[in-house]
């Protein structure tokens, strides 16, 4: 079977392998059968290595849905009664922390900051200094709207300083760089198999402390659907998910996973950061300007400035490119025009050197100014 290769320079959904995509072709299942639920219970096993997890001490809870709705359990089902959040926030996904906590109502604080920088440390100290109700600290590790990567490890000694737990959003970064949970001071991170380890969409999964879960039994319950109790205890109890599982991405996920301890970790960052750089030297050589200084990018996504020219038009460049297998994605920054360029899936450097020769095509074409 030919299937088509795209290369996606969105941030994901990220290119996949033929064999990620064939992994889904399998004979129909009931996924209440225990043969299911042996296969979960060996990738809940992997996605903790994928974090350095110690498994006396850190479990994986799966999820059907995309990203977001781990934001969404983590937020609500991890906050005791009586207590507040503290969102560290420079960038899209930390604000959208902040609209969960505003559609459950939870006490939060909006540690806001540039998008453009890291955030102040001595700023989160403060705050969690003048509030010693804040029971979770939250943060993004990858700002993947801008490219930024955040000081996690320090942001959560900070929580851990002050007696609070440390969530971050790994959506963006996990499987792609080494993320640590322990040496890095999480209790909770997640991501989706669409991401960092190249799957299909509509798989999300937590990797957190076990005990911090089982306490989390006593606090208020929030959402029927997305509880991060229930749908650890569902699988203490019976090796399943509580509701129906995207059973096709998990057949894709424990292939994707197979994949990734083969070529490992290492090998794996190093790809992803030649990808990188082929972006770099492609947008210098064509003159255009990258927003995020490079000492705090993340190596995974460039956000580049719109060519200062009236003939620019996105979705001219997008369309061209597209038709020719290339996707690029718009920037996530409200004061200035991006576009993004993402160093995620299973592509390399020639791919970008394929791309940088049709975007200069559509620039030629469109006559828009580059060097
Ligand atoms: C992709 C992403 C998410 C999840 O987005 P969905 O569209 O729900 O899959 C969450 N956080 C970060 C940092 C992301 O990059």
């Amino acid at each position: 079977m030919h299937i088509k290769r795209n290369i996606l320079l969105n941030p994901g959904p990220a290119t996949t392998t033929d064999t990620v995509k064939l992994a889904q072709v399998v004979p129909d299942i009931c996924p209440r059968e225990k043969e299911f639920a042996g296969l979960m219970k060996g990738l809940r096993n992997d996605l903790l290595k994928l974090a350095h997890a110690n498994p006396n001490e850190y479990t994986s809870v799966l999820f059907c849905g995309s990203g977001t709705i781990n934001i969404d359990i983590c937020l609500n089902s991890l906050l005791p009664e009586g207590k507040q959040i503290l969102v560290v926030n420079n960038g899209a996904y930390s604000t959208r922390a902040v609209e969960v906590c505003d559609a459950y109502h939870l006490p939060h604080i909006d540690l806001k900051s540039s998008v453009f920088e890291r955030p102040d440390l001595a700023k989160v100290e403060q705050t969690l200094k003048e509030n010693p109700d804040i029971a979770i600290v939250y943060t993004t590790h990858h700002e993947t709207g801008t490219g930024l990567l955040n000081p996690i490890r320090e942001i959560g000694a900070l929580a851990h300083k002050y007696g609070a737990i440390f969530v971050t959003d790994t959506t963006s970064s996990l499987g792609m760089i080494p993320v640590d949970v322990e040496k890095d001071n999480i209790d909770f991170c997640f991501a989706s198999a669409q991401k960092g380890i190249m799957a299909m969409a509509g798989l999300s999964f937590v990797i957190g402390r076990e005990q911090i879960i089982r306490a989390s039994k006593n606090y208020p319950t929030r959402s029927y659907y997305c509880n991060l109790f229930l749908q650890y205890d569902y699988f203490e109890k019976t090796g399943e998910m509580h509701f129906t599982p995207p059973v096709q991405t998990i057949y894709a996920t424990i292939q994707a996973l197979k994949e990734f301890f083969e070529e490992g970790e290492d090998a794996k960052f190093a790809r992803h950061h030649r990808v990188y750089e082929a972006i770099h030297e492609g947008i210098d050589k064509l003159g255009l300007k990258t927003v995020i200084d490079r000492n705090i990018e993340s190596g995974l996504v460039v956000s580049v400035q719109y060519p200062d020219d009236p003939n620019w038009s996105f979705e001219k460049v997008h369309d061209y490119c597209y038709e020719r297998g290339f996707t690029i994605y718009p920037g996530k920054i409200s004061t200035s025009d991006t576009f993004r360029l993402c160093a995620l899936g299973a592509i390399d450097e020639q791919d970008i050197k394929d791309f940088f020769v049709v975007f200069r095509e559509a620039l030629n074409k469109f006559e828009i100014k580059h060097k």
